[in-house]
């Protein structure tokens, strides 16, 4: 004879709310991952400035990731910022989309984003109000969940900081 298991209406739903959410949190994640794709095959941000005024090395001995980072201020704002450099799809992405950014805002609100963004990384900011000012580079949430993806990903946020922390 064979044995069946019945599962309880509770179990049904319980079943039902978490297929729901998972299959929501994946949604999302499609949408990240399409942006992280799209950065890492399109070179929009790959290039080298006219005039820079800071270039700084960025290197991730674990992957092998290694960027250029050039900025040209304006004032205290900046107006421009491009990339040269090699490495995985997290850590090109991840360059690029920080570009898009922190383009154009001054250098105290990038101060301010870069330390959001390694703290989101590091799970230490979860507040949604500040995740915001983040913009496109929310898209790395996940990234904290993979601890072998995030020294890439944080890899052009440490360059910049390095950065910004000579001004
Ligand atoms: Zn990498």
């Amino acid at each position: 004879m064979q044995k069946i298991k019945y599962i309880t209406y509770l179990e049904r739903i319980l079943i039902v709310i978490n297929y729901k959410r998972e299959k929501m949190m994946e949604d999302l994640s499609d949408v990240y991952n399409e942006l992280i794709m799209e950065h890492s095959m399109n070179s929009y941000n790959k290039k080298k400035l006219e005039k820079a005024d800071y270039e700084q090395i960025g290197h991730n001995p674990n992957c092998g990731d290694e960027i250029t980072l050039e900025i040209k201020l304006n004032g205290n704002i900046i107006e421009d910022m491009a990339f040269s450099g090699h490495g995985c799809a997290i850590s090109q992405a991840s360059t690029s989309i920080m570009i898009d950014t922190l383009k154009g805002k001054t250098l105290e609100e990038a101060k301010e984003i870069v330390q959001i963004f390694i703290g989101m990384i590091k799970r230490e900011i979860e507040d949604e109000e500040t995740l915001k000012k983040l913009e496109d580079s929310i898209a790395f949430k996940n990234v904290s969940n993979m601890p072998a993806r995030v020294k890439c990903a944080l890899l052009a946020w440490h360059t910049i900081e390095e950065i910004i922390n000579k001004n």
